[in-house]
C-alpha cells in the first residue's frame, strides 16, 4: 500500500480532558516525525471544536461521525453538513453499521446523507459490511454489492470503508484473504460504476485493527487504509498504527 489513510472512530467516547489526552498524545508524535501517514481524528460533536483548535496549523484531519441531510431546520438533535463544514470538519463517516443498526439507517438514507456532504465539500466515509449470518451463509459479496448500488451516489467524491459487522469491537479481524478477496471485489464493483474514476477511490478496512495486525492488513494490495474502533481512543497504541505505516 502507497500511502494509508489511518482514520480514528472515537464513537461515544471522550470527555473533554480524554479528548485533550488523545489529541496531545497525537501532536508530540508530530512534532517528533515528519511525513507520516495521513491520519484523521473523528470525536463526538461535543469535542469536534475543541479538536479543531487543537490541531489547527498539525497535519492531523478532523472528522465527524455522522450528520443529516440537510443544512439547516426543523430537525432536534441532528447536526447538518453545512455545520460540519462551518466549524472546519473535512471528512464524515457515514453509514456506520452501528448507525444502520441503532437508527435504522437504511442505503437509502446514507445515499441522502452522502449527498448532502459532498454538497458541502466534505469527504464522506461510507461504511459496508455483513452481518456474521450473512458471512456464515456465503451472502457477503451480495450484501456489499447491494450497499455500494444503494449507498453510493452517481458521483461520488469519497471514501469506502469495509467493515465486516462481525469483526467490529470483537477482537475478531478478518483474516487477510478474506480483506483481500472483498477490497477486490469492492474495487471491481465501483469500477464498473464509476469506471475509470472508481480506480481512484480509497477503499478503507476497519473491524479490530490494532499494533498487532496492522502490518498485514496494510500489505493487503489495494487498500487505501483503516478506519479504526477501539484503538483510536488508546493513543500509545494509536500512534503505533500510524508509526508502522512509514
Ligand atoms: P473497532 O471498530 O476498531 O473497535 O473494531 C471499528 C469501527 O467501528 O470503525
Amino acid at each position: 500500500m502507497s500511502s494509508p489513510i489511518i482514520i480514528g472512530n472515537w464513537k461515544m467516547n471522550g470527555l473533554t480532558q480524554e479528548a485533550k489526552h488523545i489529541v496531545s498524545t497525537l501532536l508530540t508524535y508530530a512534532t517528533n516525525h515528519h511525513n507520516f501517514a495521513k491520519t484523521v481524528v473523528c470525536p463526538p460533536f461535543t469535542q469536534l471544536q475543541l479538536v479543531k483548535e487543537m490541531i489547527e496549523s498539525s497535519p492531523f484531519g478532523l472528522g465527524a461521525q455522522d450528520c443529516h441531510f440537510e443544512d439547516k431546520g426543523a430537525h432536534t438533535g441532528d447536526i447538518s453538513p453545512a455545520m460540519l463544514q462551518d466549524i472546519g470538519v473535512k471528512y464524515v463517516v457515514l453509514g456506520h453499521s452501528e448507525r444502520r443498526k441503532d437508527h435504522q439507517e437504511s442505503d437509502q438514507l446514507v445515499l441522502k446523507k452522502t449527498i448532502a456532504a459532498q454538497n458541502k465539500g466534505l469527504l464522506p466515509v461510507v461504511c459496508i459490511g455483513e452481518t456474521k449470518q450473512e458471512r456464515e451463509t456465503n451472502q457477503q459479496e451480495k450484501i456489499v454489492e447491494a450497499q455500494l448500488k444503494g449507498s453510493l451516489p452517481q458521483n461520488f467524491n469519497g471514501l469506502v470503508a469495509y467493515e465486516p459487522i462481525w469483526a467490529i469491537g470483537t477482537g475478531l479481524t478478518a483474516n487477510n484473504d478474506q480483506i483481500s478477496e472483498m477490497i477486490q471485489f469492492i474495487r471491481k464493483k465501483l469500477v464498473a460504476q464509476y469506471g475509470e474514476n472508481g480506480k481512484k477511490i480509497s477503499i478503507l478496512y476497519g473491524g479490530s485493527v490494532k499494533p498487532g495486525n496492522v502490518r498485514d492488513i496494510y500489505a493487503t494490495p489495494e487498500l487505501g487504509g483503516v478506519l479504526v474502533g477501539g484503538v483510536s481512543i488508546v493513543p500509545d497504541d494509536f500512534i503505533k498504527l500510524i508509526d508502522i505505516a512509514q
